[in-house]
């Protein structure tokens, strides 16, 4: 028997590139056990019924759609880009990217309306072109397949439409970054032939309740610390906690231990100000799984 026709649940991931780490990190998290993956094709993983392939960003839509994989993590821009059917599960909070437009010093693009009329070269034609037709601008749309940010400088465009992160590469490029068309995140998709199988749409209902649990931890911190009984209201007043504060007797008396969970941005806000209400031994901790 092919070894991947076994029934198992197919998670595509990108095979080599900015989601590959992350992808598996989260999975892992999960409870699916995916060790030594590194120039592998596919892999089985311990502990859930799953094989992971590893594949090519730009095909992962596609594979879903036609059902060779059931799950697949993939850019949003990517799965905008291509007219696929496929059902997105979830966004997944990595992999942050904004599509932007940028232009040659020699040009005033600061808003939408300066796009009209311009040619605009861009790897994104469908994300682009949307936007335009949104806001109601005719511009030309000349599609390129890579090294965006040189087509103004050949002559072939007015101004690009690409992925900025840095900005370095816009710089070498004497462009500069103007407004935002897109923003993207890795999400989860799922194929829609996934309705005629049962078992697997089971495995697909369990892993989206742990892949919501890790997304909810990562949002969150265990916030331990000693506090004064004197000050004890004041400093629960600060920790807007999910749930009441746990409070825990010490063997000094005047002191207690205060757990709670607390929004990760929050934290460095109440540092300084629990210090100065006497809380000491402060320890922050990452949370793996939040079970709703
Ligand atoms: P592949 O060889 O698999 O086609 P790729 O070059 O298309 O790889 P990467 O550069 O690894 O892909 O990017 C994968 C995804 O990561 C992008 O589609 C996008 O969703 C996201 N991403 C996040 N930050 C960036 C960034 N700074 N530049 C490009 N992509 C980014
Ligand atoms: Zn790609």
């Amino acid at each position: 028997m092919f070894p991947l026709n076994n029934g198992n649940l197919k998670i595509a991931v990108q095979k080599k590139g900015r989601l590959t780490e992350k992808s598996v990190e989260l999975l892992n998290l999960c409870g699916l056990g995916i060790d030594n993956y590194t120039d592998r094709l596919y892999i089985s993983a311990s502990n859930f019924p799953a094989d992971i392939l590893f594949l090519r960003d730009d095909d992962i839509p596609e594979y879903v759609q036609d059902g060779v994989a059931d799950l697949g993590i993939v850019g949003e821009n990517v799965i905008i880009e291509k007219p696929v059917m496929i059902d997105l599960k979830e966004k997944l909070g990595f992999g942050k990217c904004k599509i932007m437009i940028a232009y040659p010093d020699s040009l005033e693009i600061n808003n939408i309306q300066s796009l009209a009329g311009k040619k605009i070269a861009t790897t994104y034609p469908s994300i682009l072109g949307r936007f335009l037709s949104e806001n109601g601008i005719e511009a030309r749309i000349i599609e390129i397949s890579g090294s965006v940010e040189i087509a103004p400088a050949l002559g072939i465009a007015d101004v690009i439409c690409d992925i900025v992160s840095t900005g370095n590469t816009l710089k070498l490029n004497k462009l500069k970054r103007g407004f935002t068309v897109f923003e993207s995140e890795a999400a989860l998709i799922a194929s829609p032939a996934l309705k005629d199988n049962s078992f697997k749409e089971q495995l697909v209902t369990d892993l989206l309740k742990r892949i919501r649990s890790v997304i909810t931890a990562r949002k969150s911190k265990y916030l331990m610390m000693n506090v004064p009984k004197a000050s004890l209201e004041e400093v629960i007043r600060m920790i807007p906690a999910s749930k009441s504060p746990t409070i825990l007797p010490l063997f000094d008396e005047s002191t207690v231990a205060v757990h709670a969970v607390v929004s990760s941005g929050y934290i460095w806000e109440v540092l300084d100000p629990l210090k100065k209400a006497g809380a000491t031994g402060i320890l922050v901790l990452p949370i793996e799984n939040m079970i709703p």
